[in-house]
């Protein structure tokens, strides 16, 4: 993978920035700038070296051209965040958004509007991937977030543009990644939760020969619970995942890791803000009972475990941490991570936004902005946009 130290001399030069914008807005403003700033670095660089900047991201899934979904909210921050001047395309692409990326001078920012308002950028058509590269001279890919994905900015306009390379934040995050699953300093404990057992048993796989222990959280434990021939009540739990969690179960028998469940549970008989939590000592839940977390128990000894690691990795929230009845499970791994010694790894939508929330961000030695990305990697698949930059 190229980096900006083999990008060469852009003085002067126009360069196409796929950066990842793509953040929450409430009635226009971001609500969570951590993806503006964390493109910041990368943005000063080539600032610095002389460039024009062309930045193009995608925000949210629009159909058409929503207004809600306009960078401009993303755009008016960037401008706080560098005190520069940040200027707003009226389009993605086309012959007034050319004459403004030639107008450009150095250290001066263009923002493309929302490159998904383009169909052609999720089917990697080449026209359009041929008009983004009309407007530079120059590419580097920042997006670790869009980096599994073979878009038109992130795969298509790469292949045309010679002198390319990967930005800072991309760098980092496939080098942190890499070294966690070539090189981990040992023991490794894998925190794995979240929702369901099919989204991640590819991860698990993996953690089942790399780490000295994976801690099994959220509503992911039912489908192992059910596998071992226990009641799950209502909790989340489909079939699939059951027969996903058995084969799981299978191959930790003779893994290198050690494969835990949780000990204890909150239970309540809906998912709701308002409904009564109890303790559950036991994993055994009653008929149309549901389980929403990891019980007191069973986060003491997590948080035992992940001291103890020369290396962290945590991907999904150990409950339904949205609701306050059921967040202290994910609030005391959170805890446990930010405290930990060891080299901490966050990679997950969900379990970033919930380090986030609890102001722990800047304790964890890496978190990734990259949810499924970073679940890729793992996984050992090959990012379209990583290989792209080669
Ligand atoms: P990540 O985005 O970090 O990879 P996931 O998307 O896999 O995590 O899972 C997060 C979601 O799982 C959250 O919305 C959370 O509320 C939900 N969740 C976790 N545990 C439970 C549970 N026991 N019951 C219902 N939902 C749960
Ligand atoms: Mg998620």
């Amino acid at each position: 993978m190229r980096t900006l130290a083999d990008l060469g001399d852009v003085d002067g030069k126009r360069v196409l920035v796929r950066v990842d914008f793509n953040v929450p807005l409430d009635d226009g403003r971001v609500t969570d700038d951590t993806r503006i700033r964390a493109a910041v670095p990368t943005i000063e660089e080539l600032r610095r070296r002389g460039a024009r900047l062309v930045l193009v991201s995608h925000l949210g899934r629009p159909k058409e051209r929503e207004p809600e979904l306009s960078l401009r909210p993303a755009a008016a921050h960037l401008a706080e965040l560098t005190e520069a001047k940040v200027t707003l395309a009226p389009a993605v692409v086309g012959e007034d958004v050319r004459a403004l990326a030639d107008r450009l001078g150095r250290g001066e920012m263009l923002v493309l509007e929302n490159v998904r308002y383009e169909p052609g950028e999720t089917k990697n058509d080449p026209a359009l991937a041929a008009a983004l590269a009309e407007l530079a001279d120059a590419y580097v890919d920042d997006a670790f977030g869009a980096a599994h994905r073979a878009h038109a900015s992130t795969v298509g306009v790469a292949e045309l543009i010679e002198q390319r390379a990967a930005g800072l934040l991309l760098e980092r995050e496939v080098m942190t990644l890499s070294k966690l699953l070539e090189d981990p300093e040992q023991p490794l404990v894998a925190v794995l939760g979240g929702a369901k057992v099919s989204d991640k048993i590819a991860v698990i796989e993996r953690f089942l020969a790399l780490a000295d222990t994976i801690l099994i959280g959220g509503a992911m434990c039912f489908p192992f619970f059910a596998a071992q021939g226990h009641g799950v009540g209502s909790s989340l739990c489909e079939a699939d995942d059951v027969s996903l969690a058995e084969r799981a179960l299978q191959a930790a028998a003779g893994a290198r890791a050690r494969l835990e469940l949780p000990r204890d549970l909150v239970i309540a008989d809906r998912l709701a803000a308002d409904a009564r939590a109890q303790p559950l000592d036991g994993i055994e839940v009653p008929e149309g009972m549901m389980g929403l977390d990891i019980g007191p128990r069973t986060s003491e000894r997590y948080a035992q475990a992940i001291g103890d690691a020369a290396t962290v990795f945590w991907n999904g929230p150990m409950g339904a941490f949205e609701l306050e009845p059921f967040a202290a499970g994910t609030r005391a791994v959170a805890e446990a991570v930010a405290s930990a010694p060891g080299t901490t790894v966050v990679g997950g939508g969900d379990s970033a936004a919930a380090v986030q929330g609890l102001g722990l961000a800047d304790r964890v030695t890496h978190l990734s902005t990259g949810g499924g990305a970073a679940l890729e990697l793992i996984e050992g698949k090959a990012l379209p946009g990583v290989e792209a930059l080669k």
